[in-house]
Order: C-alpha cells, then structure tokens, then sequence
C-alpha cells in the first residue's frame, strides 16, 4: 500500500486539548485526488481506519483524538496512559465503569 503514494506532506501541526497532532497529506499514483492522514505526537496514526479525503477541521481533530483516548487505555492506580507498545495489565475484579488496567509501573503480583 505505501508503495503507491508518491508523496507525503506535513501540512499541519494543530494542538488540540495540549497535544499537538499531525496532518499529513499524501498523494496517490493511481487515485485522483488527495487523501490526509493525522498522526498523534507518538506517532500514532488516529486515521488508520481510513484516509481522509479533506483536510480536516480543527472540529474534525478533535473528535479524532476524543476518539482515541475513548479506545486508549489508562492506569487506573497513577492515570497515566498505558503506551501501546507496553501490553497494559488487566484485573477482573474492577467494579464496573472504572479502569480495568494497570500500567507496568504499578502493576503488583499481589494485585492479581
Ligand atoms: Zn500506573
């Protein structure tokens, strides 16, 4: 798939609620047409779902972003997110509609 965009752009950097987000425009060899992609600071793609074929909206932004924190997942003990590379530990007793999760940082054998 990468192999047919022909070119990639920084068009924009937004900060939305203090992170800043990337947009990056790509063009296509055999599609007429644009598409954008939006990157987190860490380099998360919050588009892999599909391209974008406007330049998003700084409304847009946002709820891309609301978007991924909702799917994201935080350390119920210090709140901090759980990095996607780190696989987030889970607890069955959480009572229902808090975190499940722990972060390594907090994790405890004793926990379990
Ligand atoms: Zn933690």
């Amino acid at each position: 798939m990468g192999d047919r965009i022909t070119s990639e752009e920084l068009v924009e950097e937004a900060i939305v609620d203090g992170e800043t987000l990337q947009v990056v425009r790509s063009t296509w060899r055999d599609a007429v047409g644009l598409c954008f992609d939006v990157y987190r600071s860490d380099g998360t793609c919050l588009t892999d779902d599909g391209s974008l074929d406007d330049h998003p909206s700084a409304h847009d932004l946002r709820n891309l972003l609301e978007q991924a924190r909702l799917t994201s997942h935080f350390c119920r003990f210090c709140g901090k997110q759980i990095p996607q590379a780190d696989p987030p530990r889970i607890i069955s007793m959480a009572d229902s509609g808090t975190s499940p999760w722990y972060c390594a940082g907090c994790w405890d054998d004793r926990r379990e």
